[in-house]
């Protein structure tokens, strides 16, 4: 038995769809305190209405991860409101697909700008918080896609969710002295609003490539993020969990079928 998160303040970027709003829903079923962020206002407060009804205390802040000033500003009012942090999620990503021929140069920036600046922004902001929090944690949301495969259009999004591997590497060192650990997600094909945009045909194609047979739940992420945040985790740091059903085992689509 892992002892209760209960009232711990934790704070999701991009909570406010797809996977960051499953990990949302896991820490406040837990009975922690839960801030949401994200640039889309209308979608933040109707995500964090329908946590709350689900029996969560959540609450919604408006944040682009590629801001330093926002970043900043979002960790204060996640303190002010909830008076600490003990948790930070930095899921917040965006994975456009471009094959490298015609991939526009700006797309490139803007990847970078989201998945690896905005990760670096919202864990520098809450350093401080989660120092004084005594067991702070921060939890990324990389991918299988990049540290360990690679998929047809989405070198740049590979390249950034590898970036976050290496910055969580020596981030965990330099926190490490403030008792804050830094671990990963590394989350295969999960089904969200996100994915579905992609079609029937990929999602099938998908199933066809997972030894269990099924694409992962917003929860299964959940689920791994929460137990990273547990004290019973605490001496974990600078690691990574794969949570895929096993998608990236086999060495060949022989195997699957053998
Ligand atoms: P999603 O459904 O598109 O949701 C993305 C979330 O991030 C939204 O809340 C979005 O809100 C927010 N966001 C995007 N850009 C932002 C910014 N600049 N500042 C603040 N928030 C921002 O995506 P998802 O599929 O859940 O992906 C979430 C994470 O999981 C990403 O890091 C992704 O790389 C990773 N991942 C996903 C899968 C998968 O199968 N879905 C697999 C592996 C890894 P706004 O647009 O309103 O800002």
């Amino acid at each position: 038995m892992f002892t209760p998160i209960e009232g711990r303040s934790v704070m999701v970027t991009g909570g406010t769809a797809g996977i960051g709003k499953g990990i949302a829903a896991c820490f406040a079923g837990a009975g922690a305190k839960v801030a949401i962020t994200g640039r889309d206002a209308e979608r933040g407060e109707a995500a964090a209405a329908e946590l709350q009804n689900a029996g969560g205390e959540v609450v919604y802040v408006q944040a682009d991860v590629a801001s330093g000033p926002d970043a900043e500003r979002a960790v204060a009012e996640v303190v002010g409101r909830f008076g600490g942090l003990d948790v930070v999620c930095a899921n917040a990503g965006v994975f456009p697909s471009s094959r490298l021929e015609e991939m526009p140069e700006q797309e490139i920036d803007e990847i970078f700008a989201i998945n690896v600046k905005g990760t670096m922004l919202t864990v520098k902001a809450a350093i401080p918080a989660l120092a004084a929090s005594g067991h702070g944690r921060v939890i990324l949301t990389s991918s299988i896609t990049g540290p360990i495969t690679g998929f047809p259009g989405w070198s740049h999004y590979g390249a950034t969710k590898a970036a976050q591997l290496g910055f969580l590497r020596t981030a965990a060192i330099e926190l490490a002295g403030q008792r804050i650990t830094v671990n990963a997600v590394l989350p295969g094909n999960v089904v969200t609003e996100g994915l579905d945009d992609l079609g029937e045909d990929y999602r099938r194609t998908m199933e066809a490539s997972i030894p269990l047979g099924h694409l992962g739940s917003v929860a299964d992420i959940g689920n791994a993020a929460l137990f990273l945040a547990t004290d019973e985790a605490g001496f974990i740091t600078g690691q990574t969990i794969v949570v895929d059903g096993g998608q990236t085992l086999p060495e060949s689509v022989a195997a699957l079928g053998a």
